[in-house]
């Protein structure tokens, strides 16, 4: 017998976990369907497992610091095992929470692979669930490039399952997660290559953000190479890879090599053709602004519908879709404009807007007016092993209205929040030089810019 739903999400992920919960708090019969860990990328493969071992990369930073700042501080080892079992530990009690909160809420968790049978109806292992409404948040996916010896490369998901610190690793890509995994790596003590397929990383991000940045890695060590193509990977009798490249490049001696190239959606599985679902040549989904797709009563959330890819931006969006359907807020929809990121590097960028460049396109040149700030912040004063912090306002028109905060340096992961408050509200430089400033701190730099 198909049981019958109001609202059903394919993917206990950001998405799908938060479209069934609001749905469930309006009192609606709502289930999941998941095929792996409940939590989706974000609890498991991403954003979590990735900040703790920022966090510990953050602590070998301070370790290294406390002799400066008069500590005699002998490290013996870093133990990676022990660290892995503990972020996993961690991460085991975010799904039991979310297994107990399912439960409570009286959503069911329906444990398989979800496929459309037609437009309201979906089967798991032979099993058939109808519902009034759809919500498609299956998210993404790593890609591997089609090259021979792709397959000795690990990518985002292989590096969480890692049991032991790589020694040398090549990282290849240009995207935050690239960034992020070579940064991180590199803290922590591994020799890390760094191959970008074009001369910078962070390509959508404001300029002074992505060249900070990299002079930065260089500094701290990450060997960057711009402009460079894997075409071929060999492992040798040690295990050792070798990184045949474009130009005749060779790079030798790898221990472990992550793929970090990008992400595509899991629709190819979904059977959306029974639904009449229509996908884009990517297999991303498209929906209007109401995450509606092509068929009515089914929608998309999240990382498919290739839009801004990030948790919150999954859960705000689900949310909307939930109050809209169920809580009597026809018009409710997320705004994708002005949605802040964090860039977990070393140091981190924070940043929201329009990036310089971005706003001369849109704006003309000379409405667009940038103040700008370097400085070495006061923690690394005195420590050998220093880091810059680099701040830009992104102005336009008369009254000066800030479109863009871009932050890199100690902090900027938590400066940018509220900021991000203000240039949603339409801000000016204005509002932001009225506003006392906090001292000492970096972010006062924010509110004293000229
Ligand atoms: C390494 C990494 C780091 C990241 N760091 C951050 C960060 O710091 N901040 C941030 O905001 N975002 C970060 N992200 C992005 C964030 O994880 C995603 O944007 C977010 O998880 C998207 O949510 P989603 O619901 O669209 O998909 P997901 O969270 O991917 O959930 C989809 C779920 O659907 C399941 N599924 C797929 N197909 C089916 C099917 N047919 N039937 C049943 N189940 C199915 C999958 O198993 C998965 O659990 C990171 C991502 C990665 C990979």
């Amino acid at each position: 017998m198909t049981k019958h739903y109001d609202l059903i999400a394919i993917g206990a992920g950001s998405g799908g976990l938060s479209a069934a919960e609001r749905a469930a708090l309006y009192g609606k019969k709502a289930a999941v369907i998941e095929v792996g860990r409940i939590g989706g990328t974000c609890v498991n493969v991403g954003c979590v497992p990735k900040k703790v071992m920022w966090n510990a990369a953050g602590i070998a930073g301070a370790l290294r610091d406390a002799t400066d700042y008069g500590f005699d501080v002998l490290v013996n080892d870093f133990d990676w095992e022990q660290l892995i079992n503990s972020r996993e530990r961690y991460i085991q009690n975010i799904n039991d929470w979310y297994g107990g909160y399912l439960k409570d809420s009286g959503i069911d968790l329906i444990p398989g692979y979800g496929r459309f049978v037609d437009a309201h109806t979906l089967e798991v292992d032979g099993q058939r669930y109808s519902a009034d409404h759809i919500v498609v948040s299956p998210g993404g996916a790593p890609l591997i490039p089609a090259i021979p010896g792709a397959e000795y490369g690990i990518d985002s998901n292989g590096f969480f399952a890692l049991r032991e610190q790589p020694k040398r690793v090549a990282v290849v890509g240009g995207g935050y997660i690239a960034v992020e995994l070579a940064g991180l790596l590199n803290a922590l003590g591994s020799e890390v290559d760094l191959l970008l397929r074009r001369q910078h990383f962070l390509g959508h991000f404001d300029a002074m953000l992505r060249e900070t940045l990299m002079e930065e890695m260089v500094n701290h060590g990450v060997n960057i190479l711009p402009n460079i193509n894997v075409e071929k990977v060999v492992k040798g009798d040690d295990d050792r890879l070798t990184l045949h490249c474009s130009g005749g490049h060779t790079l030798a001696g790898f221990d472990t090599l992550i793929w970090a190239i990008g992400r595509a959606p899991q629709t190819a599985n979904l059977n959306l053709g029974a639904a009449g679902v229509a996908c884009d040549p990517h297999g991303y989904i498209p929906t209007d602004e109401y995450q509606n797709t092509n068929v009515p009563g089914i929608y998309a959330v999240g990382d498919v519908t290739g839009r801004v890819q990030l948790t919150p931006v999954a859960i705000a969006a689900a949310r909307r879709l939930a109050d809209r359907l169920f809580g009597g807020q026809p018009e409710r929809k997320l705004d994708y404009e002005n949605i802040p990121t964090v860039v977990f590097s070393h140091p981190p960028i924070g940043t929201v807007g329009l990036s310089e460049e971005e706003a001369r396109a849109q704006y003309g040149a000379e409405s667009v007016k940038v103040y700008q700030t370097r400085f070495t912040p006061m923690y690394h004063a005195f420590t050998r092993h220093g880091s810059k912090t680099a701040m830009k306002l992104v102005c336009v028109g008369v009254q000066e209205k800030v479109v863009g905060v871009h932050i890199i340096g100690n902090g900027a992961d938590e400066m940018l929040q509220g900021f991000a408050v203000a240039v949603k509200m339409g801000a000016t430089k204005r509002d932001f030089d009225n506003t006392v400033a906090l001292h000492p701190t970096s972010a006062e730099e924010l509110v004293t810019m000229r």
